[in-house]
This record gives C-alpha cells, sequence and structure tokens, in this order.
C-alpha cells in the first residue's frame, strides 16, 4: 500500500454543499477531495424547486422570524454568483425564472400575510401588473405580486460546478469500498478506499472530514462512531405535470403559508413541466399517488380557475428533506457540528448553502501545503449529475381519462 494521500479536507457527498464548498477549498489553496456515493445531488438538491428564498415564506404571519432573518442575503449572495460577479461563477447556468409570482386566495389572514411579508426583508414583494401577469394568472381577481427570488435550474449548477472539478470528484463505492480508520468517535485518521472499477487501494489522510452527503450523513456518522440521531427526515409528496402549461414560478398563498409552490423547466423533449409543491406536498405525504393527483387537480383549479388541465398528465415523486434534528420542524438556518476531525453539515434550504459555506471556512486552518499529482487519481471513475424526476421511468397517469399517458 502506498502512503496514505494526505489532504486538508475530504468531502462526503457532492450535491449542491459538498460541491459549493469543494469550490470554495479549492480557491483558497487547501487541498480538498470529494467523494461521491451515487449520482449528484441524488437526494435533495435535484429533487428541488430551485428556488433562491429571501425568507418571505418565514414571514407570512406577519412578522419576521428568525428563518426569515437568516436567510434574507441569500437572493443578493446567489445573483452576484449567477451573475458572474462573485464566486463561485455560475453565470452559464440556466435559470428557470428571474422572479415568483404570489398571490392569495381571498380571505383576510392571506392579505395581511402579504402586507406583513414585507417586513424586514432584502426582496419584497412588489404589484405585478396585469399585463405582466402569466397567463393563467390574468384575471385573477385579488392582487398577484412579484418577488424578485430567482428561480434556478438544480442540474445545471450541479453540473458546472462538477466540470470545474472533476479531477477532485471521484465516485466510491460504500458498500464494499470505504472503511474509516479512528482513534476516538469522529477522529478519523485515515479513509481507506477501493477503486469501485480496479479495485485498487487508495489510503488518504484528511485533516478535516466533511459530511455533506444529505440523508447519507447518518450512515457516514454511524460509520466512525458518531450518533445517527443528529439527523431528521421530513418526507414530501411532490407532484408533476406536463402538456399544456405555461411558464409559471410562483407561490399561491392560503392563511399564512404556501399551499401551492410551483416551479417551471423543460424536460429533455422541451416540453414544460411544473413541480409542484407546499403545502400540498407535505399535506399528501401519507396519501397515494392517485389521490395526491386528484387533490393536485382540485388545488390548481381553486388556485387558478383558467388554468386548463385538459392536455395535462400527472405524476408524483418523493423525497426527504435531511436536517439537523430539531423536533421535527424546520431548523432555523443552516447546521454544522463538529466532533473530532469531522463536520457534519446539513444546510436546510439550497438558498443557505453559502452561508455554511463560509461558516465551514471559517473553521479551516491555513492550507498545510500538502502536493499530490491529480494524475494519481487519473484512473478513478467519476460521479455524474442524476437525472431529475421528470426524466426517470416514472408513470405520467392522465387522470382526466384514467388512462396511462406515454413517458
Ligand atoms: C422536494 C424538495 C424541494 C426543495 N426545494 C427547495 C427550494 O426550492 N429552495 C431551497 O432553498 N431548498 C429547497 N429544498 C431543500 C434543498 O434541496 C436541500 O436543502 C439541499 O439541496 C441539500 O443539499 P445537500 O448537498 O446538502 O444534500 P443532497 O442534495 O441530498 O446531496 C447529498 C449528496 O451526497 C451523496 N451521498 C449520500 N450518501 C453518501 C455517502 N455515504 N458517501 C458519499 N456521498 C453520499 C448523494 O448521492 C448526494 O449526491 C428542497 C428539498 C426537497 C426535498
Amino acid at each position: 500500500m502506498e502512503q496514505p494521500l494526505q489532504l486538508d479536507a475530504l468531502i462526503f457527498g457532492g450535491g449542491i454543499t459538498g460541491l459549493w464548498l469543494l469550490d470554495a477549498l479549492h480557491r483558497s489553496g487547501h487541498r480538498a477531495i470529494l467523494l461521491e456515493a451515487g449520482n449528484l445531488g441524488e437526494g435533495q438538491t435535484i429533487w428541488s424547486q430551485g428556488i433562491i428564498h429571501g425568507g418571505l415564506k418565514y414571514a407570512l404571519k406577519g412578522r419576521p422570524s428568525r428563518a426569515s432573518r437568516m436567510i434574507r442575503d441569500m437572493p443578493m449572495r446567489w445573483r452576484r454568483c449567477l451573475a458572474g460577479e462573485s464566486t463561485p461563477d455560475l453565470s452559464s447556468s440556466t435559470m428557470r425564472g428571474e422572479y415568483c409570482c404570489l398571490w392569495s386566495l381571498p380571505g383576510f389572514r392571506s392579505r395581511i400575510g402579504l402586507l406583513g411579508a414585507r417586513f424586514g426583508l432584502r426582496v419584497r414583494p412588489r404589484p405585478m401588473p396585469q399585463s405582466e401577469r402569466p397567463t393563467p394568472l390574468r384575471n385573477w381577481g385579488g392582487p398577484v405580486s412579484r418577488i424578485d427570488e430567482q428561480v434556478l435550474e438544480p442540474h445545471s449548477v450541479l453540473a458546472m460546478l462538477a466540470d470545474q472539478h472533476r479531477p477532485r470528484c471521484l465516485q466510491i463505492d460504500t458498500r464494499s469500498g470505504l472503511e474509516f480508520l479512528h482513534d476516538a468517535p469522529g477522529d478519523v485518521t485515515t479513509v481507506r478506499l477501493l477503486n469501485p472499477e480496479t479495485s485498487a487501494p487508495l489510503d488518504l489522510a484528511p485533516r478535516r472530514v466533511i459530511f455533506a452527503a444529505g440523508g447519507g450523513n447518518a450512515q457516514l456518522r454511524r460509520d466512525c462512531g458518531l450518533s445517527e440521531h443528529a439527523m431528521q427526515l421530513r418526507p414530501l409528496h411532490m407532484v408533476m405535470a406536463r402538456g399544456g402549461l405555461p411558464r409559471l414560478n410562483g407561490h399561491c398563498i392560503r392563511g399564512t403559508a404556501p399551499w401551492l409552490t410551483i416551479t417551471s423547466t423543460l424536460d429533455c423533449a422541451d416540453r414544460i413541466v411544473w413541480q409542484i409543491g407546499g403545502q400540498l406536498a407535505e399535506d399528501c405525504v401519507d396519501m397515494s399517488g392517485e389521490e395526491t393527483i386528484a387533490r393536485a387537480r382540485r388545488d390548481l383549479k381553486q388556485a387558478m380557475p383558467d388554468l386548463d388541465l385538459s392536455a395535462t398528465d400527472f405524476s408524483t415523486y418523493r423525497a426527504d428533506r435531511a436536517e439537523a434534528s430539531n423536533a421535527a420542524r424546520r431548523p432555523d438556518g443552516p447546521v454544522s457540528i463538529a466532533e473530532g476531525n469531522t463536520l457534519t453539515l446539513w444546510p436546510t434550504k439550497l438558498a443557505l448553502v453559502p452561508m455554511l459555506s463560509d461558516r465551514v471556512m471559517e473553521r479551516m486552518t491555513e492550507p498545510a501545503g500538502f502536493d499530490f499529482d491529480d494524475e494519481l487519481l487519473q484512473d478513478w471513475p467519476r460521479p455524474t449529475v442524476a437525472l431529475p424526476p421528470w426524466e426517470r421511468d416514472v408513470a405520467w397517469t392522465d387522470v382526466h381519462s384514467a388512462s396511462p399517458a406515454s413517458t
């Protein structure tokens, strides 16, 4: 066995957290490698709606909350990266939209919510003239606002970062090709890998081990003697719709919560696909796909009476939000737990990843000046970006005619 490869940092997990951090570490001269067990972004990032929240949805009760204060600077931070004015340079990534629409079902509390949401936020709702509204909202009786929360295409952001850091991203097989050697719980001395294609061994000796594996963090923590109970999973049952739909990104508010959160993307056949989340996805966790689709159709008709769904097919997918344990409630912000030389990370929201990355960078010591030849890892397989749910082999059902539609 060769001498272990010395590293400043070893990252587990190539979702948005791991890739963003890899970029930051690399730029600051740290020797870092990222290990990915499956496909990049699988679990959350690739399933996400890509909204760079500015805190509005956490302030709908009419006053700014701790969560809304934590996230309010994130839209500006991302905007600079997406414009190529800050690092990482994400200027060539694809956007789903530059803003979200906001409208509420008639009702006193909803209107108060929209007004109250203005307090303390950096991005605020502004009235949207009728001529600028998306078609299904053009004749909506109540006010429609625009909020400058950008919506990004998670696949393209992951692909950009992975491309730039390809030499430093390695595919691993966690079942038979990964072993931790640790002195005390969380004090990792060596990470022992086997090349998934050739079975050649590789030992890594990282000064810092970073768990950025979303729902995979629990197992990684167990593997090096740490408690797996630091993590909670909160499930969602998301709806997808395609066919005859216009582009629309936005939230329909009911009461003081986003009832339907809709984002639009294009599939590989250039069809507009809607991802539909919000309260719907929380309420339908225990429902079947058919029940969830029936509920989604009803809710969509109520939120947009002018929307024509006669040519629309539906499907659903389930996804767990992996977060730091917080009595089954969403933590207010990103969480990092330091134990031994490990750091376990959960951003809580994609939008909060820059803040989490800054916190990690503050904890890093100066680069040790380790040097090794990237060619050493040349034969190692590289991970690819996960497919979004609408490109997978899922059944699309046209509930209207109760017949299966083509994939
Ligand atoms: C349906 C849904 C919609 C969402 N919408 C939004 C939104 O609009 N805006 C927003 O801000 N947030 C949103 N979120 C939250 C956001 O997606 C997550 O907070 C964020 O993507 C988490 O990123 P991550 O990189 O930490 O984890 P993940 O994206 O889960 O990435 C983890 C990575 O680790 C890999 N991995 C797993 N186990 C191991 C292992 N043992 N070793 C190595 N690698 C491993 C996985 O394959 C994956 O690549 C949404 C979440 C969901 C589920």
